[in-house]
């Protein structure tokens, strides 16, 4: 059975790109941290469009949770479910300027943003390679190309899965494996909720936020079959909004 690995699938983008991917007939692993009443919502959704799924539980800053449980995943499956598709979604932003960040900030934000980038496509890239075929959509952020003020942690971590892409993509290109990225701008989630709407939207050129689906639009498109000519690629979702 083929399945999509989604980081971060309770809520917000990951959710989407869940319910996308379900209906491209994967079998979704909802990845969460904590919020396990909204990764089972996420299950619900997909049951009710007539998918399938599993909710698969650990923090992916965390080195020793990611081997355990998806690892254990891996192993336990063997010989019916493989990772075709693996979506690294799952980020947090913990905003400061540079002056104020503390070393816990800094932390937090590059583990949970950059190293379970290496933790977990790590694991999931052996079978794919045994395989030769694989897609890996790596969640990246305007903030990652452009740097933005107040995001150094964030924007470096962003930018640093950028690099890992582009250079991963070239690893692995020869396996049938691409290797992309989407860098969204301001999209209507818990992430941007405490965020002046009213005073951003007149700097983006299609003068919303966007949302989820839009982006699950895109990882669709990285995920699809004919998409395997397109590899290393940073695709902004941003509704125009550039440096
Ligand atoms: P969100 O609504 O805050 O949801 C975050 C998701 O990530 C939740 O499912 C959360 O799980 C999960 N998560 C957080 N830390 C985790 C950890 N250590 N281990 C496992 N899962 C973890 O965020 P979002 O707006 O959908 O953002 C999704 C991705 O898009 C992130 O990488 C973010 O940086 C990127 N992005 C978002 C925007 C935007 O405007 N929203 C713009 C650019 C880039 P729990 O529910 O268990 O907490």
């Amino acid at each position: 059975m083929k399945c999509a690995l989604v980081t971060g699938g309770s809520r917000g983008i990951g959710r989407a790109i869940c319910l996308k991917m379900a209906s491209l007939g994967y079998y979704v692993l909802i990845n969460y941290k904590s919020n396990a009443e909204e990764a089972i919502n996420t299950l619900s959704q997909i049951e009710e469009a007539g998918g399938d799924g599993e909710l698969l539980q650990f923090d992916v800053a965390d080195r020793e949770q990611v081997k355990q449980a998806l690892g254990g995943w891996i192993e336990g499956n063997e010989n019916n479910k493989y990772i075709e598709v693996l979506v690294n979604n799952a980020g947090i932003r913990d905003d400061s300027l540079m002056a104020w960040m503390d070393e816990r900030q800094w932390d937090n934000v590059l583990k949970t943003n950059l190293d379970s980038f290496f933790v977990v496509t790590r694991l999931v890239l052996n079978s794919m390679l045994g395989r030769k075929y694989g897609r890996i959509i790596n969640v990246v952020s305007l903030s990652g190309i452009k740097g933005l003020a107040g995001q150094t942690n964030y924007s470096a971590a962003k930018a640093g899965v950028i690099g890992a892409t582009k250079a991963l993509a070239q690893e692995v290109g020869r396996q049938g494996i691409t290797v992309n990225a989407l860098a969204p701008g301001f999209i209507k989630t818990d992430m941007t909720e405490g965020l002046d709407e009213k005073e951003l939207k007149a700097l983006i050129p299609a003068k919303r936020f966007g949302l989820p689906e839009e982006v699950a639009h895109a990882a669709a498109f990285f995920a699809s079959p004919e998409a395997a000519y397109v590899t290393g690629q940073v695709l902004s979702i941003n509704g125009g909004l550039y440096t």
